[in-house]
C-alpha cells in the first residue's frame, strides 16, 4: 500500500497517518479510529527554575497520556532541544502501539522538555526535573502513568522522579518509574534492553530472508544507549559492525570496527566516535554523520532521532534489512521507497520495544518485591520479543503486507478490541 497521502514528513502527521491507515484497513466502525488516535489528555506545564548563577529561568514541558484503555500510560521522558508538543504526542502514539504489539498490559505516554541536558549543570537538571515532576503529580502513579528514560534522560533523572513523587505521597513508590537505579528497585538488564531487543529483531527478520546475524555486516546510526548496546550485542553474536555514527560524524571499516576499543576511547573522554581513532572517518558533524546511510552493509539500524531517513536517503540505502532502533527514524515516503526497492523494514513499534518490555518486567519485580538476576530478565525480554515477532510475521505473511503496516494493524486492532469490550461511557 502506498503512503503517498502522507501530507508532510512531520512526526505527528506520520504517526497519525500510520494509525489511520491501519484503521482503514481494519474497517473500524463508528468513528472508533478517532477515539484511538486522539490522546486521552495532554498536560503542558511551566517550569520555573533557578540557574546556578542565581537567575530565574522558565521552561515549558509536556506529558501526554495517549491511550490508557489497556493499562496505565507508559513511556519515557525526553530532554532534547528539538522537543515540541506535537513530537511528544507522536512519541506517545508510538508507545500505545508498542505496548499493544508486545501484549503488555500498559497504555502509551511520553513526556518531554525542550532542553539540551549537555549545557546544564547537574544541579540545574535536578531542579528542572523536580519542578517538572511536581507539576505532573496528579498525572503520575503506578496505576496512572509510569515514566522511563528516553533520549537525554537516564537512571539518575528517574531517581529524582521517584524521589519527588515519593516525597509528595509520603512513602517510597518504586513502581512509579522504570529505568531507575538498581539500588532503588531498578531492573538488571534495563540499560541494554532496547539494544538487545533490536538485535533480536534483526536476527529474527534476517533469518526469514536468509541473512544470519552471524557474519552479517551492520551499520548503526546513533551511538547512545540504544546504538552502542546494539553494536556490542550484535558483535557478540558474530555480526561485523562496519560503520557507526553519532552527532559528531560517521566512521567505517569494511572488515569490522573494534567496538571494545570505541567503547574504551569513549569512556576515556572521546566526545564522538570520530574521535576514537577507530576506522576511517566518513564525515564530521550531522551532515557527515548522514554518510552512514549509504554504506555497503546487510543490515542498517537507525538508532538516533526521528525523521533521519527521508525518501532521498532511502534511495541510497544498500542494506537488505532496516531495523528501527530509534522512534520514527523513517518517514512514510522513505518507507515507500524501501518497499519499492524490496528492502525489508522492521518498524520501531516492534523493533525497539525491548526497552518498554524490560520496563514492564521491572514493574513486575517492584510489585512482587522481587529482584531477578540479569540472565533471567534478558531471557524474558528475548522470549517476549520472539513471541511478538511470530505474531507480526505470520500476520504479515497471511495478509501479504509489509511489517510496518502489519504492526500498525495489529497494534490498532488490539487497542480497538479493548475499547469495544469496555464500551463507551457515560
Ligand atoms: N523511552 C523508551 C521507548 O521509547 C522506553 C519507554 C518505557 O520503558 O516506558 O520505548
Amino acid at each position: 500500500m502506498s503512503s503517498s497521502h502522507a501530507p508532510k514528513e512531520l512526526a505527528l502527521e506520520s504517526a497519525e497517518f500510520r494509525m489511520r491507515q491501519a484503521g482503514e484497513w481494519l474497517g473500524l466502525e463508528d468513528g472508533l479510529i478517532e477515539t484511538i488516535i486522539a490522546p486521552r489528555r495532554i498536560l503542558e506545564v511551566s517550569i520555573p527554575f533557578r540557574r546556578d548563577d542565581g537567575t530565574r529561568d522558565h521552561l515549558v514541558g509536556w506529558r501526554v497520556h495517549h491511550n490508557t484503555t489497556r493499562g496505565p500510560a507508559k513511556g519515557g521522558i525526553r530532554y532534547h532541544p528539538g522537543v515540541t508538543r506535537d513530537e511528544v504526542v507522536a512519541l506517545a502514539i508510538g508507545m500505545s502501539l508498542k505496548t499493544a504489539i508486545m501484549n503488555l498490559p500498559l497504555g502509551g505516554a511520553k513526556g518531554g522538555i525542550a532542553i539540551d541536558p549537555k549545557t546544564l549543570t547537574t544541579g540545574e537538571l535536578e531542579r528542572i526535573t523536580r519542578r517538572y515532576v511536581s507539576e505532573l503529580i496528579p498525572f503520575l502513579g503506578p496505576d496512572k502513568d509510569v515514566p522511563a528514560p528516553d533520549v537525554g534522560t537516564n537512571a539518575q533523572v528517574m531517581a529524582w522522579v521517584l524521589d519527588q513523587y515519593s516525597a509528595s505521597v509520603g512513602h517510597i513508590v518504586p513502581g512509579v518509574v522504570t529505568g531507575k537505579p538498581i539500588e532503588l528497585g531498578g531492573s538488571l538488564g534495563r540499560e541494554s534492553a532496547t539494544g538487545r531487543g533490536a538485535v533480536e529483531a534483526a536476527a529474527l527478520a534476517g533469518e526469514i530472508i536468509g541473512l544470519p546475524l552471524n557474519g552479517a555486516k551492520i551499520a548503526i546510526q546513533g551511538y547512545g544507549q540504544v546504538g552502542a548496546w546494539a553494536a556490542r550485542l550484535a558483535n557478540a553474536r558474530g555480526a561485523k559492525i562496519v560503520a557507526v555514527a553519532d552527532v559528531g560524524g560517521a566512521i567505517h571499516n569494511a572488515r569490522g570496527l573494534d567496538i571494545a576499543m570505541i567503547d574504551r576511547k569513549m569512556r576515556e573522554g572521546a566526545r564522538s566516535v570520530t574521535a576514537t581513532e577507530c576506522g576511517e572517518v566518513l564525515g564530521k558533524g550531522t551532515d557527515g554523520s548522514a554518510n552512514i546511510f549509504a554504506v555497503d552493509c546487510d543490515i542498517l539500524m537507525p538508532c538516533a532521532l526521528g525523521d533521519a531517513v527521508d525518501e532521498k536517503i532511502a534511495s541510497q540505502i544498500k542494506a537488505k534489512l532496516v531495523v528501527e532502533g530509534a522512534n520514527g527514524p523513517l518517514t512514510p515516503k522513505a518507507d515507500d521507497v524501501l518497499l519499492e526497492r524490496g528492502i525489508i523494514v522492521v518498524p520501531d513499534v516492534y523493533a525497539n520495544a525491548g526497552g518498554v518490555t524490560c520496563s514492564y518486567l521491572e514493574q513486575c519485580q517492584n510489585f512482587a518485591h522481587l529482584s531477578w538476576d540479569e540472565d533471567e530478565v534478558n531471557e524474558k525480554v528475548i522470549s517476549l520479543m520472539q513471541s511478538a515477532f511470530k505474531r507480526l510475521h505470520s500476520f504479515s505473511v497471511e495478509q501479504k503486507m509489509p511489517y510496518r503496516l502489519a504492526a500498525s494493524v495489529l497494534g490498532v486492532k488490539t487497542i480497538a478490541d479493548s475499547h469495544r469490550m469496555r464500551g463507551l461511557h457515560p
